[in-house]
């Protein structure tokens, strides 16, 4: 069936632009974004250099204005993401900031955090965590479900809403659920590769299955899936991670992680979620439109979608559009396809 749908909003990519442009650019990712059906993308700040300053967002977003989807800047919670010094939260916002967000790395000191919740609430943005703790050995579970804990005790003592990235884990899921369940102004999202895969992966496809946080163990998947149903995962973003072919053919220890996604989410969603039966379209189209609109406080536009929710089609390396083609989705076949993405920006 063909359906005609709002543009869909990504809250968390990384275009690599400027610094690695060899992985990613605006242009570049702004095209994949719109063969995924994204007309708004939310760009990270782990650029080089890191996008700290108002001078840096004002000029980012300047670049911005010509391309063909809506990209939106998310700046550096602290100078240099050194997770030591906050950067100037009023300055960005007023810069154009769309979000805070140190992505890539946990602010880990906890003092830190809890005065960057407060300064986001002050000024009105959306305060995105990375929360994962990468000095854990092997970055396991734990690694990951201690910060959430961490941040949702700090978000409910600073009165203030947090926004935690990619979560993954069954724990990390339920202790999110709680949180809600009490009254913290906590969102999260997660990503299709962590619904889709399990840590049994790395088997199959080596390092394109790197990524961080790792993926896990199949009772994480289904509590993931079981927390998108219930509402407890407010959004599904891509994390779209490009990384060059020679990065990813290096060995696991000296690979970098990541994985794309601005191309496949979509997809990957209603053929894990929807044609499982887990999400209904609404519920599915909401963690891609109004709750990410609502979180990033964006107006409603005229973009839209049209795609045709029963095409099988399987991914080849030639049909991405992207710079890099680090997709551990490459040979999957799934169940629905965008035909159709308008952004009338
Ligand atoms: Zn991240």
């Amino acid at each position: 069936m063909r359906i005609k749908a709002p543009g869909l909003i990504d809250i968390h990519s990384h275009l690599r632009d400027p610094g690695f442009e060899y992985k990613e650019d605006i242009q570049s990712g702004s095209l994949a974004a719109l063969t995924g059906g994204y007309t708004t993308i939310v760009c990270m700040a782990n650029t080089s250099p890191v996008l700290d300053t108002p001078e840096r967002i004002r000029a980012q977003i300047k670049r911005f204005e010509t391309l063909p989807a809506r990209l939106c800047q998310a700046a550096a919670a602290t100078i240099g993401q050194q997770g030591r010094e906050l950067t100037d939260f009023a300055a960005l916002k007023s810069a154009g900031a769309a979000a805070i967000s140190d992505d890539g790395q946990a602010i880990l000191d906890a003092k830190v955090m809890y005065d960057a919740l407060q300064a986001a609430k002050a000024v009105g943005l959306p305060l995105m965590t990375h929360s994962e703790d990468a000095r854990i050995p092997g970055r396991g579970a734990a690694a990951e479900e201690y910060m959430v804990a961490r941040d949702l005790t700090l978000a409910k003592y600073a009165d203030a809403p947090v926004h935690i990235q990619h979560v993954t884990t069954a724990k990390s899921a339920d202790l999110i659920r709680q949180a809600k369940r009490g009254g913290t102004a906590v969102t999260c999202e997660t990503c299709a590769h962590y619904f889709m895969f399990t840590e049994d992966l790395r088997r199959v496809k080596g390092a394109i299955a790197k990524v961080f946080p790792p993926l896990r163990t199949q009772r994480d998947v289904e509590a993931i899936i079981e927390a998108l149903a219930d509402g407890t995962i407010d959004i599904i973003a891509t994390d779209h991670a490009p990384h060059s072919r020679e990065e990813k053919a290096r060995d696991w220890d000296s690979a970098p992680g990541g994985m794309i996604g601005l191309e496949t989410t979509f997809a990957a969603s209603l053929t894990a979620l929807y044609h499982s039966g887990a999400l209904t379209l609404p519920q599915l189209l909401a963690k891609f439109t109004d709750n990410p609109r609502e979180l990033l406080g964006l107006p409603k536009t005229d973009d839209y979608i049209e795609f045709d929710s029963d095409e099988e089609w399987t991914l080849t390396e030639a049909d991405i559009k992207s710079k890099s083609s680090n997709s551990p989705f490459i040979g999957i076949t799934f169940r629905g396809r965008i035909k159709e993405t308008v952004c009338v920006k």
